[in-house]
This record gives C-alpha cells, sequence and structure tokens, in this order.
C-alpha cells in the first residue's frame, strides 16, 4: 500500500494554492495506512483533515480525495482499527464537503468533467462490499453516495420526439419514476438536460435499466454518454448550456 501512495504525484493534483498542501497528502496517508493505535491514528488524520484531501475549517475537498479513496478503501480493510475508523470519518467529511460545491469537477476514465461529489460517490460504491461490512458508518456513506447515481448509455433509440437510453444505472434514482434534470457528458462536450425519466428501473440487482429523454436525438447519445444528476453541479448547468451537441 505504502507503494500505491507513493505512485501518486500528489503535487500535479489541482487545489487552491492557500489550503490544498500536496505534501500532507503522502505523509498523511502513510501515517494512517502504518498506524498502530488511536494517538497515530489521529495525528495522520489530522494531516489528512487540515488541507491534505480535506479542509476541515473552511469545509472544502480536494481532488486528491477522489484519487485517495481506493486507499482510505485499504486501509478499512487491512488497516489498525483505529485507522479504519478514521479513514471512513475522513471519507464521509469528503462527500459531504463535496455535496456543498458546486462548481469543482475531476477527469475520470468515464468522463472528463465529472461534480466531485458524484466521482467520490463512484469511488465510494466501488467498495460496496466492505463498506456494508463496516457497521452503521460504512452503510451511511453507501446511501449518502447512493444518491449521486450516474447512468452509462450503452445503446439509444428514438421515441416520440426524444430517445430511450439503455445502459447501467448505479446509485439510486430520486424517487422512482419521477423526472429529474440531468447533466449528459460526452466526449468533449457536456450539455444539461431538463428531463430525464426512469423508464425501466434496474432489477433483481442487475444495473440495466432504461430512461425516457424528451428532446434528445439517440445520436447524442452515442456512447459513450454518461448521465449525473444536474443537481450536483447547478453553478456550471449556465456555463456547459453553451456547448451544443
Ligand atoms: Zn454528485
Amino acid at each position: 500500500m505504502l507503494n500505491a501512495i507513493d505512485a501518486v504525484d500528489w503535487s500535479a493534483l489541482p487545489g487552491p494554492a492557500l489550503r490544498y498542501e500536496p505534501e500532507r497528502v503522502a505523509a498523511g496517508l502513510r501515517a494512517l495506512a502504518t498506524a498502530t493505535g488511536l494517538v497515530q491514528a489521529a495525528d495522520a488524520g489530522s494531516l489528512l483533515a487540515g488541507g491534505g484531501l480535506v479542509h476541515d475549517h473552511s469545509g472544502e475537498v480536494f481532488p486528491a480525495a477522489v484519487t485517495a479513496v481506493p486507499l482510505l478503501l485499504a486501509i478499512v480493510r487491512h488497516g489498525h482499527p483505529a485507522a479504519g475508523a478514521t479513514a471512513l470519518g475522513l471519507l464521509d467529511d469528503a462527500l459531504a464537503f463535496a455535496t456543498h460545491d458546486a462548481s469543482t469537477r475531476v477527469a475520470t476514465p468515464y468522463a472528463e468533467a465529472v461534480p466531485i461529489c458524484c466521482a467520490l460517490a463512484d469511488r465510494v460504491r466501488g467498495g460496496a462490499g466492505l463498506l456494508d461490512g463496516s457497521g452503521p458508518e460504512g452503510g451511511r456513506l453507501l446511501a449518502d453516495a447512493d444518491g449521486h447515481w450516474r447512468f452509462d448509455v450503452e445503446e439509444a433509440v428514438a421515441e416520440g420526439d426524444g430517445a430511450l437510453a439503455f445502459g447501467a444505472l448505479a446509485g439510486r434514482w430520486p424517487g422512482g419514476g419521477t423526472s429529474v434534470a440531468a447533466e449528459l457528458h460526452r466526449p468533449g462536450r457536456a450539455v444539461p438536460l431538463v428531463q430525464a425519466v426512469l423508464h425501466h428501473p434496474p432489477e433483481d440487482g442487475h444495473p440495466d435499466a432504461c430512461l425516457r429523454l424528451p428532446g434528445v436525438l439517440p445520436d447524442g447519445l452515442a456512447p459513450p454518454a454518461v448521465l449525473f444528476p444536474a443537481r450536483c453541479a447547478p453553478a456550471a448547468a449556465g456555463a456547459l448550456a453553451a456547448v451544443v451537441l
């Protein structure tokens, strides 16, 4: 795990100059991974919470937190119980701060400018099996992450004045069949969609689902196309509206 921590160039990740301190990240993660008791875990947690992954005084979260999620999950799995509890607390803070961050976006393998809350949530869901068995805090974290749904389009066909998009839904669609505003991401562009309706929900634990998207041509949904909740990045929606499909 120490090799994995050192393999990341934390200083290459973006963050506000006065608050993001990349040197705290590697030092804090190394200290947390090797902590053998409560005091060491708390000291490591302070490094990471005071300008490493988050800045708890200002309630900010940095893109480094997204990169660090698998490392924090590995500490939950393999580290000292006090270190695991600290890692869970950091994940909880990061997601809570991110949910109130309307402007920070991060590049991911599936889309280029994902709201930081959704990028974090997606990585948290990657540890679902582990978090399910990590007590009430793990369960709460997963429940919070599920609010940041993601839909990967695999195929789209015309329907009425819009399209039906077939694909995989991760996370929880809000309110069953209600219509929600979404943000559609394709390589090099992102556009707001006023209406996305869950036409067929996932069943039996499989992510396969279908969305109805009024006013969208199937050509505009050719993979790779990914949808996120528009409410996660309200400040950027105007700017993104200027980008044309
Ligand atoms: Zn989100």
